[in-house]
């Protein structure tokens, strides 16, 4: 009996609005590829093979990256290592620099994209933390329409995306903060590179005369999705010290509810968490 193998298209559009309308027409069986770090391992995983793998690369628009009026765009298609190359993005946001940085190796940094991080959507995403206190806004379109989400509401749990059938992601946009604020990155793992994490942070804050103005941090590896910690206006207006840097790490530590897995238990996030935004705040005051 002859046994029929089924074959995964390999097809890569030059326009957006074609790749919109092959995600379409193949739905579910569909996919688009970037640099296919996370893609290509995850279809050993899967149970059915793909129908077709739609290269998103050869997309002018989506090669995009670009600051204007303080305003970052980044396209679907620039990878880790071209976003390192721009100085000033690097030297405005050191603590997004250091996330990039902490990503695979330069071979995975050379192919992986920052929007193929988001919509993998896992919680270990380890650009995630900064994008969510950076507040940036990921882009779709389906060739005609457009739509702009908060990323918190564009990431819906674990490998679960508010993406229709016929859209992608064209690019992701922030502004960037005003100079008064000073932002960190950390994560830990099992060893110090190549692994995936077990608590991320990224942390942003401004004084005003040596008071609390604004603060935001988000956690990643602690949930299904990265936690935006919450209830920080209780400490707005009040100086930075080790009191309220106590205060600040009661409430991401109550925030977080970490969870349980095999590479660490609740608890052991819970202190990770108090020892990583201790540490982030305590350099801010070092530098002040
Ligand atoms: C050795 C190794 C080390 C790694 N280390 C880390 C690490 O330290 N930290 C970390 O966070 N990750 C790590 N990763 C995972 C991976 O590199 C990143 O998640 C990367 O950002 C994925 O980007 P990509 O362009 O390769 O995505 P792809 O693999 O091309 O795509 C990922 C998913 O996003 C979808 N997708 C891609 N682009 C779009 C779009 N424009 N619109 C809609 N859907 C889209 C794809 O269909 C797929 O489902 C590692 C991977 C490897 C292989």
């Amino acid at each position: 009996m002859e046994v029929k193998s089924e074959r995964t298209e390999y097809l890569f559009p030059k326009l957006i609005d074609e790749a919109c309308k092959l995600k379409e027409k193949f739905g579910a069986g569909g996919r688009f590829l970037a640099g296919g770090t996370d893609l290509l391992l995850l279809l050993d995983q899967l149970n059915e093979k793909p129908k077709a793998l739609i290269d998103i690369n050869r997309i002018p628009e989506l090669k995009t990256f670009t600051i204007s009026d303080s305003l970052v765009t980044i396209g679907a298609a620039v990878t880790y290592n071209e976003i390192l190359e721009n100085n000033e993005l690097c030297q405005q946001l050191p603590f997004l620099e250091k996330a990039i940085r902490s990503i695979g190796g330069v071979q995975v940094r050379n192919m992986a994209t920052l929007v193929g991080n988001i919509a993998n959507a896992s919680p270990a995403g380890d650009s995630l933390p900064a994008l969510y206190v950076l507040k940036a806004k990921v882009c779709t379109t389906d060739g005609t329409n457009q739509r702009e989400i908060a990323i918190e509401d564009f990431i819906l749990g674990v490998r679960k995306i508010n993406l229709k059938p016929n859209e992608l992601i064209s690019h992701i946009k922030f502004k960037l903060p005003k100079p008064a604020f000073h932002g960190e990155f950390e994560k830990i793992g099992l060893r110090k590179a190549m692994a995936i994490s077990l608590v991320s942070l990224a942390l942003l804050i401004s004084l005003d005369e040596l008071k609390i103005d604004e603060i935001y941090i988000a956690l990643g590896s602690v949930a299904p999705t990265v936690v935006n910690v919450g209830g920080l206006d209780a400490i707005i207006g009040k100086p930075l010290n080790q009191k309220t840097i106590a205060e600040i790490v009661a409430i991401a530590a109550n925030n977080a509810k970490p969870i349980d897995d095999v590479r660490g238990s609740a608890e052991y996030r819970r202190m990770a968490i108090t020892g990583m935004v201790k540490r982030s705040l305590n350099k801010f005051i070092d530098k002040n």
